[in-house]
C-alpha cells in the first residue's frame, strides 16, 4: 500500500543534520510508491527546503515563526500538531535525537496513537512495515509494527543509510502559517558546555577514553587523533565520574547511543552500561593494558598495551596516511 509519511528536518547551527536525510530514506522504506513531506520548523528555515528535496522528499512544509527559533516542546507540539492535523499522513518518521526523543512521544500522545523508537532497521512484511529496535540495552533486538493507526517510528541515527543526493530533483515548498503561543518555557540564551564541534550521535569516528586515561590532560592525545580522523571525542562514565571531561561526553545506558562507523575505546573496561551505548558501532577497535578487559569481547580488533604509547602512533600512522 502507498502511504504519504511525514518526516521532521533538524536544522542545527545552521546546517540540517544527516540524520534529517535519514528519515527521508527511512520514510520511503514505510511510505512504498506515496508520497514523502518534509517538515522544517524554525525561524528562518525555507534555505534548507531544496535540500531535503534533492535527498528524496518530495514536498517540504516550512514552519516559521520567532517563537520557533529555539526548540521548545511547546512551540514544536503546536507547529507539528497543525502540519500533522492539515496533511492527515499514515505515517511519521522522527530522528531519535535529543529534540525527536522529547517531541516524539508528545505528539504520539496527542494523536493516541503508538510510537516505535530508536529503530535501526525497516523492512516490510506483506502489508505490514516492521521495525528492528534493540532491547536490553542492546543485548537483544525486537521486531515490531503498528497495526492501526498512524505509524509512528524514531530512527537511530547513523542506522538507514540516506538516499543519493540528487540534485536535479524538484518539489513544491509551502509555508505552513501557525500561531505560536501560550509558550511555558522561553528559551532566553544558549550557553554550551562541550568543546568539540562534531556532534558525537552523528559522529562517523568516536575515540573514546575511559578511567584508564587518568586526567583531564590524558584526554589530549585523543582530541588529537580524533582531530586527524576527522571524529569526536567521548567517554565512559568511569571517566566523567572521575572529572576528567564533561558528562555530555559520556556514552552508555545512561549516556548517549552512539552508531559510528569507527569506535577505538581507550582504556575502558567494557561494563555493560558501556556496550549499550556502542556495541553497534560498526568497528569497534580497543586499546586496553589489560588482555582480559571485558571491551575485547565486543572488539573487531584489540590493542593489548598502555594508551599513552599506543594512541600517538596511531595519530602519528593516520597523519602519513593523510598527506
Ligand atoms: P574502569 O572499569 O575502571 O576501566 C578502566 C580500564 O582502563 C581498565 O580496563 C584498565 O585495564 C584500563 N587501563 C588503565 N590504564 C590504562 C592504560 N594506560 N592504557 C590502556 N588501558 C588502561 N558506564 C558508562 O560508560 N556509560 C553509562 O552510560 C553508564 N551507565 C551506568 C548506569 C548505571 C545504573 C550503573 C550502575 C553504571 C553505569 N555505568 C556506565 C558505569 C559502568 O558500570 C562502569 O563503572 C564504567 O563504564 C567503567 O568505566 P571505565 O571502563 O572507564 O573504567
Amino acid at each position: 500500500m502507498n502511504k504519504k509519511v511525514v518526516v521532521l528536518g533538524e536544522v542545527s547551527e545552521g546546517s540540517l543534520r544527516n540524520v534529517s536525510f535519514e528519515t527521508i530514506a527511512a520514510a520511503k522504506a514505510v511510505a512504498g510508491d506515496g508520497e514523502i513531506v518534509a517538515v522544517l520548523v524554525g525561524e528562518s528555515v525555507k534555505s534548507f527546503a531544496d535540500e531535503m528535496i534533492h535527498y528524496g522528499a518530495d514536498r517540504v512544509i516550512t514552519v516559521e515563526h520567532e517563537n520557533l527559533k529555539n526548540y521548545t516542546s511547546d512551540g514544536y507540539t503546536q507547529a507539528l500538531s497543525h502540519v500533522i492535523e492539515s496533511e492527515n499522513p499514515e505515517g511519521l518518521i522522527f530522528a531519535h535525537t535529543a529534540l525527536g526523543k522529547d517531541l516524539a512521544p508528545r505528539l504520539a500522545s496527542k494523536l493516541e496513537t503508538g510510537l516505535i523508537s530508536d529503530v535501526t532497521e525497516i523492512e516490510q512484511q506483506g502489508e505490514d512495515v516492521l521495525f528492528t529496535r534493540p532491547i536490553y540495552s542492546g543485548k537483544a533486538f525486537e521486531k515490531k509494527t503498528i497495526k492501526d493507526g498512524t505509524i509512528f517510528a524514531t530512527i537511530r541515527p547513523n542506522n538507514i543509510e540516506p538516499l543519493e543526493k540528487d540534485e536535479t530533483l524538484t518539489g513544491e515548498i509551502i509555508s505552513s502559517d501557525v500561531e505560536i503561543k501560550d509558550l511555558r518555557t522561553i528559551i532566553k540564551d544558549i550557553i554550551r558546555n562541550t568543546t568539540d564541534g562534531v556532534d558525537l550521535s552523528e559522529a562517523k569516528v568516536i575515540i573514546a577514553g575511559g578511567r584508564g586515561v587518568k586526567s583531564q590532560e590524558g584526554f589530549e592525545p585523543l582530541h588529537e587523533l580524533a582531530d586527524v580522523l576527522g571524529g569526536a571525542v567521548g567517554a565512559s562514565r568511569g571517566a566523567c565520574d572521575a572529572e576528567y571531561c564533561d558528562y555530555a561526553l559520556q556514552i552508555g545506558q545512561t549516556g548517549k547511543v552512539v552508531t559510528p562507523d569507527l569506535y577505538i575505546a581507550c582504556g575502558i573496561s567494557g561494563a555493560i552500561q558501556h556496550l549499550a551505548g556502542m556495541s553497534n558501532s560498526k568497528t569497534i577497535v580497543a586499546i586496553n593494558k589489560d588482555p582480559e578487559a571485558n571491551i575485547f569481547n565486543v572488539a573487531d580488533y584489540g590493542i593489548v598495551g598502555d594508551l599513552f604509547e599506543v594512541v600517538p602512533l596511531l595519530t602519528e600512522e593516520f597523519k602519513k596516511l593523510k598527506v
